[in-house]
């Protein structure tokens, strides 16, 4: 605000009077001024990170045409979800979007091209997580929601319950009108090859009568999950997998246990898994991470990295993860050869790797 002495006569007290509430108004546009600044630089925190699975991934092991096709993918999934984002929508809508996109590809075992259990069927796990409410939605073995994502969303909004399994998940889902498809539509045959080798190795394994056979670790990752942090500082975690090959006996995975392979807190940050589940489930992964940073006073960095690499590597387990904090500092780590993995930031970030560069 400018200020005009010129038709202010400071010689009389209506003058003065004039003068001062002339300044204190200015200081009141000054301190609105720094306010609205603020205001500007919290919105430009927002985020959003993605992850495409941990496992084998090693440059000699792809062509340049698989590259390109991963790097697209994972490039219009961050592109759905930061416009959300950019638009001033809830982290919740950027997360789906982009989910939504990897789970429509059969590049990623997560909806179409979602990997083969024991029986040679596909059933899917998802989750996602609210920050500011830490309220929480899950499905579990689904084998007809087109996008399991948004069933898991559904079962946050419109149920008393966060974790929906198998037929009661699909009779719900249907009920609201979510879109259900036949179970080819998932089918992949690169996806239903790796099943023949993993039943293979496992044939192998039985005919020499070792005691191994239900920790074969076939590296067939590529689950898939997102964290975004939107204008208003909330954050949101989303993950969503067909599991990991040869599964049996109904099991179920960390991807859809809140506190293991997804968590959310607008206090700390927001997580999602990747990797051989179990050992996620047994460290409450994602949920160690929040706390680690709540009661031990880590860096996201030094959190994901704890967790990764001392908690689930001394048990022998393997994946990674991808986080992002309140303040929109961005974390990914893992123990594998690769995680498809990218990141676009208000800052100007837009990054995408695969290898362990
Ligand atoms: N964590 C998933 C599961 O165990 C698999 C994966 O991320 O590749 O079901």
């Amino acid at each position: 605000m400018k200020i005009n002495l010129k038709h202010s006569n400071i010689s009389s007290p209506k003058g003065i009077y004039l003068l001062l509430l002339t300044l204190v108004l200015s200081n009141f546009a000054c301190a609105d001024r720094s306010s609205k600044e603020s205001l500007t630089s919290s919105k430009k925190k927002y985020a959003l990170v993605i992850h495409g699975g941990a496992g084998t991934i090693k440059k000699e092991n792809m062509t340049e045409a698989q590259e390109a096709a991963y790097t697209k993918k994972i490039q219009e999934a961050l592109d759905a979800g930061f416009q959300v984002l950019e638009n001033g929508g809830h982290a919740e809508i950027a997360v789906q979007q982009a989910i939504n996109i990897l789970e429509n590809s059969p590049l990623f075992n997560a909806g179409k091209g979602a990997v083969f259990n024991h029986k040679g069927q596909q059933e899917m796990d998802a989750s996602i997580m609210d920050g500011r409410t830490l309220n929480s939605g899950a499905v579990a073995g689904i084998r007809h929601i087109k996008n399991p994502i948004n069933a898991a969303i559904l079962v946050k909004d419109s149920t008393r319950h966060v974790l929906l399994s198998g037929q009661g998940a699909e009779d719900f889902a249907k009920l609201h009108g979510l879109e259900m498809v036949d179970s080819s539509y998932f089918y992949s045959e690169r996806r239903y090859q790796s099943l023949l080798r993993a039943q293979g190795k496992e044939q192998a394994l039985i005919q020499k009568k070792s005691t191994n056979i239900e920790l074969i670790d076939n590296h067939q990752y590529g689950t898939v999950g997102c964290v975004a942090l939107d204008q208003n500082g909330n954050i949101v975690a989303g993950t969503s997998t067909g599991g990991m090959t040869n599964k049996k006996y109904g099991r179920i995975g960390d991807s859809p246990i809140i506190g293991a392979g997804n968590y959310a807190n607008n206090a700390s940050c927001g997580v999602s898994c990747t990797g051989t589940g179990e050992y996620f489930i047994r460290t409450l992964a994602a949920h160690q991470v929040s706390n680690l940073i709540l009661l031990n006073n880590f860096s996201l960095k030094e959190a994901v990295r704890q967790v990764i690499h001392q908690d689930i590597d001394s048990l022998g387990g393997t994946g990674g993860m991808i986080a992002l904090d309140k303040n929109g500092n961005m974390a990914w780590d893992f123990n594998t050869e690769g995680m498809y993995r990218g990141f676009k930031s208000a800052h100007g970030d837009n990054i995408i790797e695969m290898y362990n560069e």
